[in-house]
C-alpha cells in the first residue's frame, strides 16, 4: 500500500470513502487528514503486534518511562519519516491535487507538557524506538494540554487547548485494558496466619481507561508503546452525589498542571499523580504475570524510570501491590522495588520541589501514607545509627517531616538511580543541593546529559540543511548523528559554506513570512534573528534581554555615531498562568516592541518581535530561523537546557551564560565558536551563602542600567506609571535574586561582540558549521544509549 505511489492512492480513496463517508470532491482537509492518519495507524499495527509479540516471547527486560508531561507535537510527518514513506505519500497526495505540508497544518499539537520536560519525554520515545530498545511511556492523557496563549493588548490571555476537538488519530482506546483507582475511605488491618493484611475499604473508584498510541523507530521494524490513561466514572454509587462524583473523577484527567495554590487543586494534583502510576503500574503487572509466574524477579525484567518526582509514589504502590496483593514480605518488596525504580532529577530550585501536606495526603491515599510512613521511620532509624543524635540532620533528611511529604527525598531514597541532566547539574547535585543523600548513597548518584532527537529538530524541522548535510557526508548521519563531525572538512570550503548560509537565509525569510502574517511586521533578512524561545521564568532572564534591547534602543537615539548589525530580537513564551512576575515580563516585551518597531529612527535597525503561543510545531520553524540562540540563565538554575541544543544542531551560534549544558557545548565547540558571558555558578551560589550584592549600586554606578530602570517608571511606554513597577522592584527593592543587573554589562560587551563577529561572515559560518558539526552529541540517541547501559540494562531487541 505503502511500497507504490498508484496503489497508495487508490487505498486512499477507499479509505476515504469508507471512514468519511463521502466522496473524494466533496472531501475536507480534515477529512484527508484522518484517512491518512488512520491507514498510517492500520499500517503500523501489525508490526506493533510483532514487536509486543517478541518482546513477550523472548522475555526481554523492558524499561516504563513515567511522566506527567509527555509533548509531542504533531505526528503526521514524524510518522511518515520513520516509517519512511514519506516520498510515496507526498507525490502520491500531490497528485490528487493535495499538498502535505497543508494536511500537516491540520493537526493540532498534542501539547501534554509544558516545557523541557515533557518535550524530553517525547525525544526520549523516538531513540528508544530508533535504538530498537525496548522501552514505552506512560502519561495521562489531558483533556486540555498546557493552555492556548494569545496577546491581547500586550497582555497573555489564555484559552483552553482543545487539542481533542477532531478526535486524534494516532490512539487506540482499549476499555479492555481498564484498572481501577481507589481514592479516600479507610485502612482496615487484620491478622490472618499470623500475618497483618491491610485491605483499603470504602474507598472512592475511578476507572482508568489506557489509549495506546504507536510510537514507530526511525526505519526499523520497532513499534514501542505510549500509553496515556483517561480517567472515567467507575459503578455510579447509590444514593450519593452522582454528578459531583463524575465531575471529580473526570477532572483527573482534564488539566495539565490545575492551579494549586488552593488545597482542592492540590488534592486534584496529587490524585493525578496517584492515578498516574497505579494504573501503569497495574497494567505493567498484568502483562507481567502473563509471562511470569512470581515476582520475586520482577527488577530483573522491568525498569520503570520517574521522569521528576511527580510519578514517585510508583515507589509507595510497587511496594503495596508486592506486600497487600502479591504477599511478600517488606523487605523482599523493599528489595524488589529499590532495584526497579530509577529517578531524574530536573530541577534545584526550591519552590519546584514537591511538598505535600500530611492533612491531604494521608485521607486521600491512606494505604499508600502508611507505606510512605513505614519507609520514612525505617531510613530514620538508619540514620540514628549511621549519625547518633544528630537530629537537626535527620529531621532535614526524612521523608515526612513537619507535616509535609518531601516528595525528592522517597525518590532518593526508594530508586537505585539518581540522575542529573547535566555536567554541572550533577555536579551541583552531589556537592551542594543533594550532599547529604550523596555521601549516604554515593553509588546511586550518576549524568546523563539530555540530548534531542535529532530526527525532529534537524531532519524533520530543518530539510535544507538536512539535504545539504547528506550531499556532504552522506546520510549516514541519521543513524549515527556522531557522523555529524565530518562535516567539519567544510571549515575552508567557502562554496559549501556558502550554501550553508542560503539554506538559513531561505529559512529566515520563511519564518519572516509567518511572522509578517501574524504581526503584520517586515523583517529585514539580513538582521540577525537573535532568539530566545522557551518558558517565561525570572531565572531564565528573559528580562535581561529585553532591558539590553532597551539600552540598544537608547544608544540608536542618543548617538547618531554609534553602529550596530541590524538585529531581530524574537521572543517566544508562555507564562504559567499565576505566575504574575513572568506575565509583566511578557508585557514589558511587547511594549517595547511597540516603540521600537514604530519608531521611524530605530526601525531598520532594531526590531522587536513576540510570537504568539509558543509550542513544539511553532519551534520547529523558530530554530532553523536563528543566527544567535539566547541561552542566558542565572548560572546555576537551568539543570540542563534542550532549546540551546536544537539552536545548535541547527547552525545557530549561542550567547550563554556557564550554565547546564551549555558547559558541555561550550567545552564541545570551544571559546572561538560560542559567546559566553557573565556569572559562573559557584559565584553565584556562592552569593546566596554569604551574600555581598547589592544591585542598587549597579543602579547607582552604571548610568545604562540607571536610564533603562527609570524608564520603567518615567512615562517612557504609553502605559500606566506602575505597570512594570513590580519589574523595578524585584531588581532594586528585592535585590535582583537572579543577578540581571549584575550580569547587565558583561551580557551588553558579549552582544557587541556578536554583532562584530556577524559582519565577518567568513568566520561567521565557519562557527555555524562547527556548531552543527559537534552536534551530534547531544542528541538524544546518545543519552538514551546511556541511561540503556548504565541505568536500565536494557537491550536492542
Ligand atoms: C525544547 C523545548 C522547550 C525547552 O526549551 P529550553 O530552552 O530548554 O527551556 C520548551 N518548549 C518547547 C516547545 C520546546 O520544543
Amino acid at each position: 500500500m505503502f511500497s507504490d505511489k498508484g496503489e497508495f492512492k487508490e487505498a486512499f480513496l477507499k479509505k476515504l470513502e469508507m471512514t468519511c463517508g463521502k466522496s473524494f470532491s466533496e472531501s475536507s482537509e480534515k477529512d484527508q487528514f484522518f484517512t491518512l492518519g488512520l491507514m498510517i495507524r492500520e499500517y503500523v499495527s501489525t508490526e506493533w503486534i510483532n514487536t509486543n509479540e517478541r518482546y513477550r516471547v523472548d522475555k526481554v527486560k523492558q524499561v516504563y518511562y513515567f511522566s506527567i508531561e509527555f509533548l509531542l507535537g504533531r505526528l503526521l510527518h514524524h510518522n511518515l519519516l520513520n516509517l519512511g514513506i514519506e516520498d510515496v505519500v507526498a507525490s502520491g497526495l500531490a497528485d490528487l491535487g493535495i499538498d502535505l505540508a497543508h494536511l500537516e497544518d491540520v493537526e493540532s499539537d498534542a501539547g501534554l507538557g509544558n516545557g523541557g520536560l515533557g518535550r524530553l519525554a517525547a525525544c526520549f520515545l523516538d531513540s528508544l524506538a530508533s535504538l530498537n530498545l525496548p522501552g514505552h511511556g506512560y502519561g495521562i492523557r489531558y483533556k486540555h494540554g498546557l493552555f492556548e496563549q494569545k496577546i491581547v493588548d500586550g497582555y497573555q490571555v489564555e484559552l483552553p487547548d482543545q487539542w481533542l476537538r477532531n478526535g486524534h488519530v494516532w490512539e487506540v482506546r482499549k476499555a479492555d485494558l481498564s484498572v481501577e483507582i481507589p481514592f479516600w475511605g479507610e485502612v482496615e488491618v487484620r491478622e490472618e496466619n499470623g500475618r497483618q493484611v491491610f485491605r483499603h475499604i470504602h474507598a472512592e473508584r475511578v476507572t482508568a481507561v489506557p489509549y495506546d498510541m504507536p510510537v514507530a523507530g526511525y526505519k526499523t521494524d520497532t513499534i514501542n508503546t505510549l500509553r496515556l490513561w483517561t480517567a472515567e466514572p467507575s459503578r455510579y454509587p447509590i444514593n450519593q452525589d452522582v454528578l459531583k462524583y463524575k465531575r471529580e473523577t473526570e477532572s483527573i484527567s482534564e488539566f495539565l498542571y490545575p492551579d494549586d495554590t488552593q488545597d482542592e487543586g492540590k488534592i486534584l494534583r496529587l490524585k493525578q499523580q496517584y492515578f498516574l502510576v497505579s494504573a501503569s503500574i497495574k497494567s505493567i503487572i498484568q502483562s507481567y504475570k502473563r509471562q511470569h509466574h512470581s515476582l520475586i524477579n520482577f527488577h530483573e525484567y522491568v525498569s520503570i524510570h520517574i521522569n521528576d518526582t511527580h510519578p514517585v509514589l510508583a515507589i509507595p504502590e510497587l511496594m503495596r501491590v508486592l506486600i497487600d496483593e502479591e504477599g511478600l514480605g517488606w523487605d523482599t518488596a523493599w528489595g524488589i522495588t529499590t532495584q526497579t525504580i530509577s529517578y531524574t532529577n530536573h530541577t534545584t530550585l526550591s519552590e519546584a520541589l514537591e511538598k505535600w501536606p500530611v492533612r491531604i495526603f494521608q485521607p486521600l491515599l491512606p494505604r499508600i501514607f502508611m507505606i510512605v510512613n513505614e519507609v520514612n521511620e525505617r531510613f530514620c532509624s538508619d540514620l540514628w545509627n549511621k549519625y547518633p543524635g544528630d537530629w537537626n540532620r535527620i529531621e532535614s533528611l526524612a521523608i515526612i517531616a513537619h507535616n509535609q511529604v518531601k516528595m525528592a527525598h522517597l525518590a532518593l531514597v526508594g530508586s537505585y538511580s539518581v540522575n542529573g541532566v547535566a555536567a554541572l547539574h550533577t555536579d551541583i547535585l552531589q556537592n551542594r543541593e543533594m550532599n547529604h543523600f550523596y555521601k549516604i548513597f554515593p553509588e546511586k548518584f550518576n549524568n546523563k546529559t539530555n540530548g534531542i532527537t535529532h530526527r525532529s529538530w534537524l531532519l524533520k524541522s530543518n530539510p535544507s540543511l538536512s539535504n545539504l548535510i547528506t550531499m556532504g557526508i552522506g546520510d549516514e548521519w541519521i543513524r549515527d548523528p556522531n557522523q555529524l563531525r565530518r562535516l567539519l572538512k567544510f571549515k575552508n570550503d567557502s562554496s559549501y559554506l556558502q550554501a550553508i548560509s542560503d539554506v538559513k537565509t531561505e529559512n529566515k525569510k520563511n519564518l519572516a513570512k509567518r511572522i509578517r502574517a501574524q504581526t503584520g511586521e517586515w523583517i529585514n533578512i539580513d538582521s540577525i534573528f537573535d532568539i530566545q524561545v522557551k518558558r517565561l521564568h525570572a531565572y531564565k532572564r528573559q528580562l535581561l534581554n529585553i532591558l539590553h534591547v532597551m539600552y540598544l534602543y537608547n544608544r540608536l537615539k542618543e548617538d547618531a555615531h554609534f553602529h550596530m548589525h541590524p538585529r531581530t530580537f524574537i521572543f517566544g513564551a508562555k507564562a504559567s498562568p499565576g505566575y504574575y512576575f513572568a506575565k509583566k515580563v511578557i508585557k514589558l516585551i511587547n511594549s517595547v516592541a511597540e516603540k521600537v518597531n514604530k519608531d521611524s529612527l530605530t526601525k531598520d535597525t532594531l526590531k522587536v518581535i513576540f510570537l504568539e503561543n509558543y509550542r513544539v510545531s511553532l519551534a520547529e520553524e523558530v530554530f532553523p530561523a536563528a543566527d544567535v540562540s539566547e541561552q542566558i540563565s542565572t548560572a546555576s538554575k537551568e539543570a540542563s537546557g534542550t532549546g540551546n541544543m536544537k539552536f545548535m544542531m541547527n547552525g545557530a551560534i549561542t550567547v550563554g551564560t556557564l550554565d547546564g549544558a551549555n558547559v558541555e557545548i561550550h567545552e564541545k565547540v570551544g571559546d572561538e565558536n560560542i559567546f559566553i558571558f557573565g556569572l559562573r555558578s559557584d559565584e553565584v551560589l556562592n552569593y546566596y551563602q554569604h551574600g555581598g550584592y547589592h544591585s542598587m549600586e549597579y543602579y547607582h554606578h552604571d548610568k545604562r542600567i540607571r536610564q533603562v530602570m527609570d524608564q520603567l517608571k518615567s512615562g517612557f511606554f504609553p502605559e500606566v506609571m506602575d505597570e512594570f513597577e513590580p519589574i523595578f522592584d524585584s531588581l532594586i527593592m528585592e535585590n535582583d535574586q537572579y543577578f540581571v543587573l549584575r550580569d547587565f554589562s558583561s551580557y551588553v560587551n558579549v552582544q557587541e561582540s556578536v554583532g562584530y563577529a556577524y559582519e565577518d561572515q567568513k568566520r561567521w559560518r565557519q562557527m555555524s558549521l562547527v556548531n552543527i558539526g559537534e552536534s551530534g552529541h547531544f542528541s538524544s540517541d546518545r543519552t538514551i544509549e546511556e541511561y540503556a547501559n548504565e541505568i536500565w540494562h536494557i537491550h536492542p531487541s
